[in-house]
């Protein structure tokens, strides 16, 4: 399956200076070779080399496009095949016309993914690093790209590998134990695998609690900007998009009149729910009332209550920040240009201090201290930059809690005088769902799901 020859395009599609068409398999330089044509012969080329020349159709010799080839042969290459680039004008009909000469020669089409997947079926990378390509791709800020990064430098795998020797020392030990079952042997034993399951399970317990901030950091936190018609919602989530804004935005969401704003802060990715309340065009906040924010308060991770100093606290808003206690919310004490008349000992009965941020978004005054507030109520310095080692993909997730789970029937049996091959068994199944997170004990139909994930040309 791995003999043939691949070849997709690598960037994206669409107007572009230049595009790159990836080729990787044995016969790589020799198809590519057929089709150009430069000063010295491509099948003379050095590994990481770059050549300047033209693709030809081979059948008259007609020039096609002028590009720059560079080879990589193997093993110092990506899927660490022979891989040649071909950098060609961008645009859609230059790619294609090369593409199709290259289709023409012994190269298919490769799937999504597929050069991805080589890299891993080669040894080059493991699975958990192969996941954090796709992250990396699809990484919305910063952070969440230094997390993936780490990711594919291998952090995560390290952790799992270290769990995993515990877990093959464990079995030897209780092995040991099956071909010499001295009574006295069998006691130590049973503490020796409450220790070590304990141990195993710890360290599983702290990749799984770096888990939720994974996922904020890689999807962004949900955030609704809720409170009464006029305070200034519309014009804090201007404010916010138009500082902020991070990578490219309208996403369809699942209802209609939902679409989601990505912004950066602090290097902390918010999505906004832009509901079409917050739009200013179709005020259904204004008009539906306090019920549309309710429904927004329940979905949200993050809720910005807006309130405008200058008015009495209206009814609705008691009833929402009853409605909000006890979850992540920030109330936003905004139009402080004007008089403010507030009262703040009722806000003091439902929010901390540091929790009530004065602002003026038309005078831009207190962004700060939001932007400070959320980081706050987010991380509450509880992550130290540069440590950035989570787990933040679900079928991780999954299997970290099912390797706990074998661990704890492991120990669970052990103080039931369980015979000890039966405690193995357990032992051994939470290795294999370690394992299958670095795709050691992953079968194929796994691996195609997660290659499947990627986009073509990757
Ligand atoms: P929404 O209905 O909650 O979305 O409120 P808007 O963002 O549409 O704002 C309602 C009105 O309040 C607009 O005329 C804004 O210009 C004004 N406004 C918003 N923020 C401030 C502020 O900080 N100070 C003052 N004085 N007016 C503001
Ligand atoms: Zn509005």
């Amino acid at each position: 399956m791995l003999s043939d020859t691949i070849a997709a395009i690598s960037t994206a599609v669409g107007e572009a200076g230049i595009a790159v068409i990836r080729v990787s398999g044995p016969t790589a330089v020799t198809e590519v070779a057929h089709i150009f044509r430069s000063k010295t012969p491509l099948s003379d080329a050095q590994s990481h080399t770059v050549h300047y020349g033209h693709i030809v159709n081979p059948e008259n010799d007609e020039v096609v496009e002028e590009v720059l080839v560079t080879v990589m042969l193997a093993p110092r290459s990506f899927t660490t095949e022979d891989v040649v680039e071909i950098s060609t004008h961008g645009g859609v009909i230059s790619v294609k016309r090369v593409m199709d000469l290259l289709l023409m020669q012994d190269i298919r089409l490769a799937e999504p993914g597929e050069f991805t997947k080589r890299a891993f079926l080669n040894g080059r990378i493991d699975l958990s690093q192969a996941e954090a390509v796709i992250d990396l791709i699809r990484s919305k800020s910063d952070r969440a790209f230094s997390m993936a990064l780490k990711q594919v430098e291998g952090a995560l795998s390290q952790r799992i590998e270290a769990l995993r020797h515990t877990l093959v020392e464990t079995m030897a030990h209780i092995e040991v134990n099956i071909d010499y079952p001295e009574h006295d042997v069998e006691s130590m034993t049973t503490a020796f695998i409450q220790d070590k399951c304990t141990e195993v399970m710890e360290g599983i317990t702290k990749l799984l609690k770096t888990a939720e901030e994974g996922k904020i950091l890689r999807e962004g936190i949900t955030t609704a900007i809720v409170g009464r018609p006029n305070v200034g919602k519309s014009s804090l989530l201007n404010q916010l998009a138009h500082a902020n804004r991070a990578i490219v935005t309208d996403i369809p969401g699942t209802t209609r009149d939902v679409i989601e704003e990505f912004v950066t802060i602090n290097n902390i990715p918010l999505k906004l729910l832009d509901t079409a309340g917050i739009r200013e065009t179709m005020d259904v906040v204004e008009k539906i009332g306090v019920e549309r924010s309710k429904s927004a308060v329940a979905e949200a991770d993050l809720i910005l209550f807006v309130l405008n100093v200058n008015e009495p606290l209206h009814e609705d808003e008691l009833e929402l920040m009853e409605q909000m206690r006890g979850r992540q919310s920030i109330v936003i004490m905004n139009k402080m240009d004007l008089a403010p008349v507030v009262d703040q000992d009722i806000l003091l009965r439902y929010y901390s201090n540091d929790l009530i941020v004065p602002m003026s978004v038309k005078a831009q005054e207190g962004v700060d201290a939001l932007e400070q507030a959320i980081s706050k109520l987010f991380f509450s310095g509880q992550i130290e930059s540069g440590d950035l080692t989570y787990v933040s993909n679900v079928r991780h997730i999954a299997l970290l809690k099912k390797a706990s789970r074998s661990l704890q029937d492991a120990y669970d049996a052990s103080e039931q005088s369980i015979p000890i091959d039966l405690i193995q068994i357990d032992v051994r199944l939470a290795w294999e769902q370690l394992g299958e997170i670095i795709g050691d004990t992953a079968g194929d139909s796994l691996l195609d799901q997660i290659f499947s994930q990627f986009c073509l040309g990757k």
